[in-house]
This record gives C-alpha cells, sequence and structure tokens, in this order.
C-alpha cells in the first residue's frame, strides 16, 4: 500500500468531531450555520417551521411568523441606519469587515431606504434559505428540538438562537439549565396597508432631510385639528387584553403607538409622526405632523406604517387609522399585532464569548440574549458562529475587542454589574471607555477611530 493510502486509512479512524446542534433558523441560527461552514465545521441547523409556519394541526409555531423561510423578518424590513456616524452603521462597517454573511444577502435583496438597509423581506428570506441549503456542511432538521438537557448532557456543541419566541419545551428546559425565572417582555408589529390604497390627494413622496431617495417614503400629513383627533381615538380605542393581564413589561425602543399617544400630548410628534424634515412640495413647508409609509416588496405593491406597532383590536385599527386622510379608504394586508418576547438575564448567565456560564460548549445567540433588533442578532449570531468553530477545532473563544462596537456591546450584555437588564439594541451609550465630558464631534471621531485601531489589532493577531 502506497503512504497515501495508508494516511487516508488512519485518518478514516480518526473520529470526527460531532456535528454542532444549531436551534432555530432565525437570523442569528443562520448567520452562524454559514460562519461554521465557512471554518470547515459541520453542523444541525434546527428549524421548526421548514414545512409551514403551522404545526401538523393547523395551529401557528409562532405567533409571528408566517412563511417556511430561514431568516424571515417578522415585523419592519429595515436593518437600519448605514451610516458609520450612527450606532447601527458603524456595527454594520465591523461586521462587514468580520465576514458578515446576512447583510450581503440584504445588500442583494435590498430596496430604496434613504439612509437605512432597507430589504423585500421574501427575496432576503429566499436568498438566505438557499445559501444555507447549498452549503455541504450544513445539514437542515425539520422540527421542534426540545433535547437541550441530554445533548448537554453527552457534550454536544450546541448554539441555541431560538428567538423571542422559543417554543414553550425549549425554553423550558433552557429555563431549567440556567436556573433562573423565566423573562419576558412583550413587543409589536406594525400594520400593512395595499399600496394602490393609499390616497395620492392627501400624501407625498419625500426622504427626511432629502436623506436617499425622494420616493423612499411616503409621507401622510396631519394638521394640529387632526393630530389632537387622532391622539384622542387612539387613546381610547379598545386593545386586545395580554395574556395574563395588564402586569407586562414594554420594551421602551419599540412601544406600541397607543402607549406614546398616552404618554403625552406631543410624545407622537417628538416619535414616529414627526413632520420635521419632511418638505411638503404642496405647501413648501414641514407639516405639522405625519405619519410616514415605507415600501414593503419591490414591486411596490405594499407599505408598512413606520413605527406603528400596536394591540389594537383589528377593526379599531381600520376605524382609527382611517382617521388619518389620506388613510382613509386603506386596505389591510396584514394588522399590527402583539406578542411576548423570550431572552435569559445575560448579565448573570453569559460571558462575553456567548458561552453560558456553567456550559462553556452551549453559546446563546440572537433576541434571546436580551440583546434587542435585527442586526444584534445578526452580529451576535456570527460572533457565536465563528467563536463556536474556534472552540470545536481547539482554540479559545475570543472575546471582541475593547473599543469595537461589537465589543462595547457584548461586554454591556454580560455585565454581572447590571441588575435590571432591560433588552436593548447597540448604541454608543454601550461605549464605556468613552470620556463623559469631550465635544460630540470629537467623540464621534475618537469613537470611529478606536473601532478601527481595535480590528486590525485583533484581525493581526488573531487572523
Ligand atoms: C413580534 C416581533 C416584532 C419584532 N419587530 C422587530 C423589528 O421591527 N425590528 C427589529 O430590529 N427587531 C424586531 N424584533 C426583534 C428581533 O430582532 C427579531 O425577533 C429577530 O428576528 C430575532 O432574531 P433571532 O434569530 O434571535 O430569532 P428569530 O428570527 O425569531 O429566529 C428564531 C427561529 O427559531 C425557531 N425556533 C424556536 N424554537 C424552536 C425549537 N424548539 N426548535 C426549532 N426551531 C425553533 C423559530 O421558528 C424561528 O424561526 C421583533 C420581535 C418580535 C417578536
Amino acid at each position: 500500500m502506497t503512504p497515501p493510502t495508508w494516511v487516508a486509512l488512519l485518518v478514516s479512524f480518526i473520529p470526527l468531531p460531532e456535528p454542532v446542534i444549531i436551534v432555530g433558523g432565525g437570523l442569528a441560527g443562520s448567520e452562524a450555520a454559514l460562519q461554521l461552514a465557512a471554518r470547515g465545521v459541520a453542523c444541525e441547523l434546527w428549524e421548526q417551521r421548514l414545512s409551514g409556519p403551522q404545526r401538523p394541526d393547523g395551529s401557528p409555531w409562532t405567533p409571528a411568523h408566517v412563511s417556511a423561510g430561514l431568516a424571515e423578518l417578522v415585523c419592519s424590513n429595515s436593518f437600519k441606519s448605514t451610516e458609520p456616524v450612527r450606532a447601527p452603521g458603524l456595527l454594520k462597517q465591523e461586521l462587514r469587515l468580520l465576514g458578515c454573511r446576512l447583510l450581503k444577502l440584504a445588500d442583494e435583496a435590498a430596496l430604496p431606504g434613504g439612509a437605512a438597509l432597507v430589504v423585500d423581506r421574501e427575496r432576503f428570506s429566499e436568498l438566505v434559505t438557499s445559501a444555507v441549503r447549498s452549503e455541504p456542511l450544513v445539514s437542515l432538521r425539520e422540527g421542534e428540538y426540545a433535547e437541550l438537557q441530554a445533548d448537554c448532557d453527552r457534550g454536544r456543541h450546541i448554539i441555541l438562537a431560538s428567538g423571542p419566541l422559543s417554543s414553550d419545551a425549549l425554553w423550558s428546559q433552557l429555563s431549567a439549565l440556567v436556573g433562573g425565572e423565566r423573562l419576558y417582555f412583550y413587543d409589536a408589529t406594525s400594520p400593512v396597508v395595499a399600496a394602490e390604497s393609499v390616497d395620492p390627494e392627501h400624501s407625498f413622496a419625500h426622504s427626511r432631510y432629502d436623506k436617499g431617495e425622494g420616493d423612499d417614503y411616503t409621507n401622510c400629513p396631519l394638521d394640529k385639528e387632526q393630530y389632537l383627533a387622532f391622539r384622542e381615538a387612539l387613546t381610547s380605542a379598545e386593545v386586545y387584553p395580554i395574556h395574563g393581564g395588564d402586569d407586562y413589561k414594554l420594551f421602551e425602543g419599540c412601544l406600541p403607538i397607543e402607549e406614546l399617544a398616552a404618554r403625552g400630548r406631543d410624545t407622537m410628534r417628538y416619535g414616529p409622526l414627526k413632520g420635521a424634515g419632511l418638505e411638503d412640495p404642496r405647501t413648501g413647508r414641514w407639516p405639522y405632523s405625519a405619519v410616514q409609509l415605507r415600501w414593503e416588496d419591490a414591486f411596490h405593491s405594499a407599505m408598512s406604517l413606520v413605527g406603528f406597532q400596536t394591540r389594537l383590536r383589528y377593526g379599531e385599527q381600520e376605524r382609527v387609522f382611517g382617521m388619518i386622510p389620506a388613510l382613509a379608504k386603506a386596505k389591510f394586508i396584514r394588522y399590527g399585532r402583539m406578542h411576548r418576547n423570550c431572552y435569559v438575564e445575560a448579565p448573570r448567565v453569559l460571558q462575553p464569548t456567548l458561552q453560558l456560564n456553567y456550559e462553556p460548549r452551549v453559546m446563546l445567540a440572537g433576541q434571546i440574549t436580551g440583546l434587542e433588533g435585527y442586526l444584534s442578532a445578526v452580529a451576535t449570531g456570527l460572533w457565536a458562529g465563528q467563536n463556536m468553530a474556534r472552540l470545536v477545532l481547539g482554540a479559545e473563544p475570543l472575546v471582541a475587542p475593547e473599543g469595537s462596537c461589537l465589543g462595547s456591546m457584548l461586554r454591556f450584555m454580560s455585565n454581572p454589574a447590571h441588575k435590571k437588564y432591560a433588552p436593548t439594541g447597540f448604541q454608543f451609550g454601550m461605549h464605556t471607555w468613552l470620556p463623559a465630558k469631550m465635544q460630540a464631534q470629537a467623540k464621534m471621531e475618537l469613537i470611529l477611530q478606536r473601532a478601527e485601531d481595535a480590528w486590525a489589532q485583533m484581525l493581526q493577531t488573531t487572523g
């Protein structure tokens, strides 16, 4: 036998590491799977919705997903700002540097969105699904995964990325594993209307402060009287009750529109109903207030109401949102809804490497870490995938460098000093190394410089 045949025979007796288990084919799980595959590490990606959004008995797998696709965006179709001087923009820049796969696919599915990365959600999900399916090292497993404790006992490497609507069976196994109470808050989705049903007489296309293309957003102006009547109707409209009573926690970064209305007369005008920067071509002035609509698909057939998460009853949504003159005859394709959102108490159970304190072979990624939003889900999916590859290949998982956005976000998430951990997306305030007293421009320059230096140094040492 020639030496190469001997070598092949020997190698065939060396046990290969078992594939990494990834639970959840959402944003985080899909990114993690693609990262592992890119490093030559095999994985099983478990997703319960592969044959459709419903279980065999017809009930939905989750209250928000409506497709069988991977990486389904359940509400807005925006990955937020692309500008590096904004927190999501700079984080995106870092993720691209680290070889993020989902952002590349998002670019391919991009729609005009001004200074934001906005995608056609169906196209994006199709692209991710086909990228994952065409990876020989990723095997897609259909079904609800609920073997957490048993697989931990078998010493398997696991990335849990089952999202804010994790199945009950898995969530209780995770709660038992981390030994804590289940944490939760409530979150809501915005309605979507047929584009042809928006009245052009009462709306105009314009991107705020002329950022992006002129028709990225359609604005529905309200004068003072209309705004006040709308607010009044919103605060007195009927809402769906919350399972378990009204003792629920809301995520402050994504409040229902009726909650904003109740907080004060002008709260909505300083939030999603801001008129500033929206020059109405008919008057040459900014309206008193305006509701913005954003394209939902590349065919320009549907639009979502920006910032209109709600738990109003469906009939009430038609009645109250119909008070906006441009939406008087709007056809609702999807109503706004409200859902439970699961996450763990990360400062108590997670390392900045995304490993569980007491089960370092288990990593968490996505919204289940309490880091909120699509972009954080992609970011933690990427880091968990890269770190899990290191672990399986015998290297130490890495802590993202201090000074980088990713580093600050993961340190913030796992900082045991946090007493009350509330879900949040990345923001520059997580850079705890930033001097408190510094001029804004100088602060921004420091943030950009530190991020660049941090990654240059890390990539030089780790490759
Ligand atoms: C209703 C709602 C609206 C939201 N709107 C926005 C928004 O507009 N903008 C924003 O930035 N963020 C939003 N978020 C927050 C968050 O960014 C998204 O939920 C995001 O999709 C989280 O990504 P993920 O990968 O962690 O989870 P997901 O994308 O939800 O993926 C998790 C996957 O795991 C699967 N799964 C769950 N349990 C199991 C199991 N036991 N076995 C197999 N598969 C399982 C699910 O079917 C799902 O496909 C919203 C969240 C909710 C709940």
